[in-house]
């Protein structure tokens, strides 16, 4: 057992100095070693899909060289994995290279929601669905946490883009954070426990998050019972002293000399209580014991196997999107030839750019791996078809891969994003591939009539335009440094793609309903769509879109049938539980996974609400022929909205809709559920309305008593009702003749009860 620090001794004698100190890191990577006291300096890095730890020189823009470490697919190809244990796995993978580095906390995962396929860093962000997010990150810091290496959840809260991110505020109503932007945070908080949280650069309705009091402490420690450390975003921290009242225990990188010297200033002068200080000082060293016994220890790590896990998450993480005339897997008798055309069969995209960006410890190219796969009796031509770092078209590149091509027995297509177009820092201002790349794939559809296109690209692009040119498509988003092999073993079908979207494919950008008000104008980002973001957007507004959230084929076919939907518990009693069974049949004549995804709709509800979210979901391997029971649960609260009015989690009694499918567009089954609960009805004041008090028992009873003629005369007549139905009860009593004075309105307030 690892000796640990006495902290309430070390508080009694640390200086207001050393304890100010603390709380600022003492370089871009360590936290503050206190010597004479023996409290060591712990170290923290990036990131979210690959360790990024920079043993010297610190440059936090990844210019310079970090330790080599197993680069996995990022986060939106992850996420398209919908396997939680393989979010686990890759969790124990990351935490034992932390280990071995002697980091102790790896800052990651990500679960900012994709409000805007634009969003310049999407690659390192899950899904534009909470729940989803929330599922796969729990699971990804419980297999990082389960080596003795803490994460860092981010960026907490509402950071959906680059443009402006370290002012600008992001005006988001409550009930929009509460169902969009902060469940994620919610679960992993309140499931895995995470060593830290850090905030997000931006302010939040006005207030810098690391400044935000409600934020950082009022729903992350009080509501949901957060006990960990919250860090700054780098850089994030403007006012250390308003910072570590809200919450914010530790200031990266530290402002020496600025914001240590404040904190001492203002403990001096009053204006911050020394508790506060001593509560960041503890949570600090609470952070360092949690890391000690793993620091203690050397740990071998075998780049080997992290590099095949890498692979087998790079299958998983492929969204097969299209495949006409069942063209994959490509088959290859002996004497054909295979065209690979596109630069990043040779040149990957598979890693985005900034603070995540990994040095891979080694890197499989498309072409080599598909030249070793088909064997020496399969001739494979390359042509790169265009340049990287250029959308000129080079029509030497051009006429050498329609050469190619042309009379080639399969021709498989390498297309996707430059690195340029997607980065931390900024973000993309249109959806679409280079011209040139589609311009190259164009040519040589007019030669070759079974052209498979493969995508690299960190978030969406749109299809519409060139998908017909394609007869298949395999979106392989930013797979990591196994990608290559990954593609080949998918195209050969040595692998069954089992990916489905973490995020829909629109048909235009303008569909999005980010649209008009993504990134916002400068200083404010206004979240006009609510709610609404991603497939509930697309769904409400009744948009056909390109490839719909939770969809993507596979080699196989699957049967999803036997759906039903069991009520036991009470909202009442706070038990309630649906418990929702369908059966998954492989029908098809190759082993594959498939998702089957619950999704709860409330047609009649008080608020404006999706046509249907998701709520749960499970991967099942199934053999040829192979059937399985599957049984999800779903909860209060997966039926439940955030009430405005109530300031709580409120669920409407009435009919839900709970649907099951394979994509929250190809549904199997829609089961109606009818669940009682406590009538929700805001309380009954002079500013309610006469609907609203005929609406409530008591309300009604005490207007009909009181009706004086004149009253029954108008309560009686429902036409009337209708119009005057929507006004607010003093008004009504204003009005001459309406039969009820101020005072007896009064009078029945005070009734109520
Ligand atoms: C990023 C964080 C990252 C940190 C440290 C910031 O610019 O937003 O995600 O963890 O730098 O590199």
């Amino acid at each position: 057992m690892t000796a640990q620090l006495d902290i309430d001794n070390l508080i009694g004698q640390l200086t207001l100095e050393e304890k100010a100190a603390l709380t600022i890191g003492s370089d871009f990577w360590h936290t503050a070693p206190i010597d004479r006291l023996g409290i060591p300096a712990i170290m923290v890095s990036d990131g979210p899909h690959g360790l990024r730890a920079q043993l010297d020189e610190a440059d936090h823009v990844g210019l310079a060289g970090s330790v080599p470490a197993t680069c996995f697919p990022t986060a939106s190809g992850l996420a398209s994995s919908w396997n939680v244990d393989l979010f686990r796995t890759v969790g124990e993978a990351l935490g034992r290279e932390s280990r071995k580095w002697h980091v102790a906390v790896l800052l990651g995962p990500g679960v900012n929601m994709k409000r805007s396929p634009l969003c310049g860093r999407n690659f390192e962000y899950l899904s534009e669905d909470p729940q989803l997010a929330g599922i796969l990150a729990t699971a990804m810091v419980h297999g990082v946490q389960s080596q003795g290496v803490g994460t860092s959840v981010k960026h907490y809260a509402a950071n959906n883009q680059e443009e402006d991110r370290l002012r600008v505020s992001a005006e988001v109503d409550p009930r929009t954070l509460r169902e969009i932007y902060l469940p994620a945070f919610e679960r992993i908080v309140k499931e895995a426990n995470p060593w830290t949280v850090m905030c997000a650069y931006n302010k939040v309705n006005g207030t810098y998050a690391s400044e935000h009091h409600w934020l950082l402490t009022e729903v992350l420690r009080d509501e949901w019972g957060f006990d960990g450390l919250v860090v700054s975003d780098w850089g994030a921290v403007h006012d250390r002293v308003a910072a570590l009242k809200a919450g914010l225990d530790l200031e990266m990188p530290p402002h020496r000399g600025v914001s240590d010297a404040a904190v001492v200033a203002a403990v001096q002068d009053g204006s911050l209580s020394e508790d506060v200080l001593d509560q960041g000082v503890r949570r600090v060293l609470r952070l360092v014991n949690a890391a000690l016994p793993a620091l203690a220890e050397e740990t071998d790590v075998s780049n080997e196997e992290h590099h095949a896990l890498a692979r087998r998450a790079a299958h998983e993480s492929a969204v097969l999107l299209k495949n006409e005339g069942g063209v994959l897997p490509l088959r290859l008798p002996s004497g054909s030839r295979l065209a690979v055309i596109g630069e990043f069969a040779r040149t990957p995209r598979y890693q985005g750019a900034g603070s995540s960006q990994v040095t891979p410890t080694r890197l499989d190219l498309a072409v080599d791996e598909l030249t070793a796969g088909v064997g020496s009796e399969v001739e494979v031509t390359f042509a790169a078809g265009f340049g990287v770092g250029t959308t000129e078209n080079d029509q030497q590149l051009l006429a050498e891969a329609v050469q190619a091509a042309d009379g080639a027995d399969a021709v498989v297509v390498f297309l996707g994003l430059p690195a340029a177009e997607e980065s931390e820092g900024f973000d993309r201002t249109h959806m679409d591939l280079p011209t040139n790349q589609l311009n190259l794939l164009n040519a040589v559809a007019d030669v070759h009539d079974r052209v498979v296109v493969v995508l690299a690209n960190g978030s969406t692009v749109r299809m519409a335009t060139w998908e017909g040119r394609a007869k298949a498509i395999l979106e392989c988003w930013l797979s990591g440094q196994a990608a290559g092999g990954a593609a080949a073993d998918l195209l050969l079908g040595v692998a069954n793609p089992s990916g489905k979207l973490a995020e829909t494919i629109p048909l235009r950008l303008q569909d999005n309903s980010s649209f008009l008000n993504f990134p916002g104008d400068p200083g404010v980002v206004r979240y006009g769509e609510g709610i609404f973001i991603g497939y509930r957007g697309y769904d409400k507004a009744n948009q056909e879109v390109s490839y719909p959230f939770g969809f993507g084929l596979s080699y196989t076919t699957f049967d999803i049938g036997g759906v039903t939907a069991q009520v036991a518990g009470a909202v009442e009693t706070g038990d309630l539980a649906v418990t929702v069974t369908a059966s998954v049949t492989n029908t098809g004549s190759v082993a594959g996974q498939e998702v089957v995804q619950v999704y709860v709709g409330d047609p009649q509800s008080s608020v404006a609400r999706p046509v249907r979210e998701l709520k749960a979901f499970t991967k099942v391997a199934l053999e040829p022929g192979e059937s399985r029971q599957v049984e999800l649960t779903l909860v209060e609260r997966d039926f439940a909205f955030w009430s405005e009015l109530h300031g709580r989690w409120a669920l409407e009694a009435g009919e839900f809709e709970v649907a099951v499918g394979s994509s929250s567009r190809q549904l199997a089954a829609k089961v109606p559920v009818q669940l009682e609960a406590p009538r929700l009805a805001a309380p009954l004041g002079p500013m309610s309305t006469l609907h609203e008090w005929l609406a409530d028992p008591r309300g009604r009873e005490l207007v009909m008593a009181g009706a004086d003629a004149a009253t029954n005369h108008l309560l009686a007549d429902e036409e009337l009702i209708k119009v005057v139905g929507t006004m607010p009860m003093a008004t009504l009593a204003a009005f001459p003749g309406m039969g009820f004075s101020d005072a007896q309105l009064e009078q029945m307030i005070q009734q109520l009860d």
